[in-house]
């Protein structure tokens, strides 16, 4: 019974963080102060009340429509609430509560941030990947002090984790645009890698590299052939590199022993 209570507990806290992400994601771009004021209808600027601000239950009460105005309120919102209140609760269930827990959450919740910011502007602000970059070396000072089931982040990790994950893909493009004198992997993409790293570690900078890598090229394709076969600035890459960071904290070391058994038969 209080194991239910916790985790509906872990799943509404999420749902308000989740709540707070789309308030982050619509105003760091925008430069826009994340605190103050609370939440308005960009439409007719009117406040929102508490009680229509319940994450993911206000949306289907107001049948996702301002009460003022009644624009459309986009569908993203409630979805961000609720893959946030879902990330909380699997974490949870894989970590306790715990200071990994936390750690990882936080990771995640940067990195929904970040998705989104990169698909709507194709930008990933510094305050966010540089920030998050030094927030990720920040923890792994701790992390080793909490005992744990599973190996975790210590701090050569960390610090191998950006200096490879940033140098990796700063090489790529490097040599990318000596050859073809494009700029193809923006400085972005670089900076989200070695924030990555920080948070991940070595082998989960590796991991989410190849992994996004993997789901870019399989929804990447045939949306270039959709769209004509322009490759230049057709989809972000930050998305593919969070997902791979996220299949990494759920999956890697799974997945990273059955591809080296593979490799070895
Ligand atoms: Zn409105």
């Amino acid at each position: 019974m209080v194991h239910i209570t916790l985790k509906i507990f872990v799943f509404l806290l999420g749902s308000v963080i989740g709540s707070f992400l789309n308030v982050c994601i619509f105003r760091i771009p925008r430069e826009k102060s994340i605190i103050h004021p609370p939440s308005f209808c960009p439409q007719c600027e009117k406040p929102i009340k508490f009680y229509d601000n319940i994450p993911i239950v206000s949306y289907v009460l107001l049948k996702g429509r301002c009460r003022s105005c009644g624009v459309k309120i986009p569908f993203r919102y409630p979805f961000v609430e609720f893959i946030t209140a879902l990330l909380f609760l699997i974490l949870y269930m894989q970590f306790g509560l715990s200071f990994e827990w936390f750690v990882n959450i936080f990771f995640l919740c940067l990195l929904i941030i970040i998705s989104f910011i990169d698909l709507d502007f194709k930008i990933i602000p510094d305050i966010l990947s540089i920030g998050g970059l030094g927030a990720g070396l920040f923890f792994s000072f701790f992390r080793p002090l909490f005992k744990h089931l599973e190996p975790v982040i210590r701090i050569q990790d960390a610090f191998l984790g950006v200096v490879i994950g940033g140098g990796v893909l700063f090489a790529i493009a490097f040599i990318y645009q000596f050859f073809t004198k494009k700029e193809g992997m923006g400085g972005g993409d670089i900076k989200l890698l070695a924030m990555i790293g920080s948070f991940c570690g070595i082998r989960g900078v590796i991991f989410s590299l190849l992994a996004g890598s993997l789901f870019g090229t399989i929804v990447g394709i045939p949306l270039m052939i959709a769209k004509g076969g322009d490759t230049k600035y057709a989809i972000p890459f930050g998305p593919f590199l969070s997902l791979g960071a996220l299949l990494f904290i759920l999956k890697g070391d799974m997945l990273i022993g059955l591809f080296l058994n593979f490799l070895r038969v």
